[in-house]
């Protein structure tokens, strides 16, 4: 596809975002389209939230999450927990468990960006993010791939759009998943909230990469979006 490339698979595409902007079907649906490998490294920090939740690692309070940090980088450390993707319909797996579904609702929602914000959860992922994409031909997305993960990228996007569309888009998504007990206004508070827990942590804080190409989608349709995208994938891929 991209004779000229340096990457032997493929060029790495970086897609970089604030939360619920619809990143990742955008990324998915350009992987999809080239043949390229997709990863969506929200679902890894989900994951590993998902498993502090299981073993007890992680609870809410009224004054904010208690996180056992020393206990989760033992797991972490010990080879304990494994995050991956089904190769072929790409849902999440959690110690060889399809979590595809349980990391997206809310009670991990609300979790994630306090997990995402530790230090060594970062490192461990962004090592496990590298050695996915080292290859080339490979579409990731997240909130620090062309800043930290893959500065090198040759396509980044930089993925925007107004906090109400975002929740909104993020209700219509849950409730047509057929999730009771859905109020539009919990979920706009969780926007705010990660986006800002995500653009002030010390670590890879959210920002769009001077070399990334801005693209507020609030009024473009996802087929617009997407034709947008493959122009830009062709021409960088050139
Ligand atoms: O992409 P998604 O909204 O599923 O990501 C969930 C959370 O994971 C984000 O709100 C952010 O806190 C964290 N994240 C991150 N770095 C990434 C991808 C996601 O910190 N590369």
């Amino acid at each position: 596809m991209d004779a000229t490339s340096d990457e032997p698979s493929g060029i790495i595409v970086a897609i970089d975002g604030h939360s619920s902007c619809g990143k990742s079907t955008m990324a998915k649906q350009l992987a999809q389209r080239v043949g390229y490998v997709y990863v969506d490294t929200g679902a890894m920090y989900r994951a590993v939230t998902l498993y502090a939740l299981q073993n007890g690692l992680i609870s809410a309070t009224p004054d904010g999450p208690v996180i056992d940090e020393t206990a989760l980088q033992q797991h972490i450390n010990e080879g304990r927990l494994c995050v991956a993707f089904d190769p072929t319909g790409g849902h999440t797996l959690l110690n060889g468990q399809d979590v595809e579904d349980t990391i997206r609702t809310p009670q991990v929602s609300d979790l994630v960006s306090h997990i995402a914000a530790i230090p060594f959860v970062r490192t461990f992922l962004v090592s496990e993010q590298q050695n996915m994409g080292r290859q080339g031909g490979i579409v990731m997305d997240g909130r620090d791939i062309g800043t930290t993960v893959f500065p090198q990228a040759r396509l980044k996007v930089f993925v925007t759009a107004a906090p109400d569309v975002r929740a909104r888009r993020r209700y219509d998504e849950l409730v047509s998943k057929g999730l009771s007990g859905i109020r539009y206004e919990d979920i706009l508070r969780n926007v705010r909230e990660r986006d800002h827990i995500d653009a002030t942590r010390a670590v890879s804080p959210l920002r769009q990469a001077p070399d990334a190409i801005l693209l507020d989608n609030s009024t473009l349709t996802p087929d617009e979006q997407l034709n947008w995208l493959i122009g830009q994938f062709h021409r960088a891929a050139k």
